[in-house]
């Protein structure tokens, strides 16, 4: 039993990317809680030089600010031929993500190794900004030499999922929901979470 004040019945999504908002809600539909989009006019600094790092940062400021429970993901692509770049800079590797896009071919124009994978740190903060619980999920794949499929956001469009032979952009969403690094690190935090749930919900 908890005290009204941490009860979880509302988690406010700590990103203000429509993708990735989008995704959260599909994947943790069923989880019972009211999934809301933080306010625009919280803006948290991503100082940290890792994804688990800003996964903290989020979760704990806009938990903070807006006295919820807060789930947050820092995510992006690391290219194995480029060091691991852009790594925790993927959202301000350029200005759009079709400029994005551009400049990783570009870097890659005469690269032998096109290994890449999708890394995703999700973390949730009591309304204290308390770390809760944390997780990290990876999808591995590789950098096409140009962008396939209209479906997904960011870099999707030249992440190819080897196996499959599949840009993240052709496969179908349900597909995404099983095998992104998203879907993964979720699946790790899914009991936690539910646990959480439980332990901080009264009628
Ligand atoms: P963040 O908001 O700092 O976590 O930015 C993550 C950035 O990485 C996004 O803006 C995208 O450019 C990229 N990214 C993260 N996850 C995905 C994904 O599932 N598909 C495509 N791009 C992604």
């Amino acid at each position: 039993m908890s005290d009204s004040s941490t009860q979880l019945k509302r988690l406010v999504i700590a990103s203000g990317n429509a993708g990735k908002i989008k995704e959260f809600r599909s994947y943790l539909a069923d989880l019972g809680v009211d999934l809301i989009a933080k306010p625009d006019d919280i803006d948290v600094e991503e100082t940290g030089s890792t994804f688990i790092e800003n996964a903290h940062l989020k979760a704990s400021q806009v938990a903070i600010a807006t006295q919820e429970w807060s789930i947050a993901d820092d995510s992006g692509l690391e290219i194995m031929a480029l060091n691991g770049a852009p790594g925790v800079m993927s959202a301000r590797y350029a200005e759009t993500d079709q400029t994005r896009i551009n400049r990783v071919l570009q870097e890659l124009t005469d690269a032998d190794n096109r290994e890449a994978q999708f890394v995703c740190a999700i973390a949730i903060a009591s309304p204290d900004g308390a770390i809760a619980a944390d997780a990290i999920g990876i999808c591995k794949g590789e950098i096409c030499e140009s962008p396939r499929g209209e479906g997904g956001f960011g870099y999707d469009p030249i992440f190819l999922v080897t196996e499959l032979q599949q840009t993240f952009g052709e496969i179908l969403p349900e597909v995404k929901a099983k095998i992104s690094h998203r879907a993964k690190a979720l699946a790790i935090l899914r009991s936690k979470l539910e646990t959480l749930v439980e332990s901080h919900y009264s009628a």
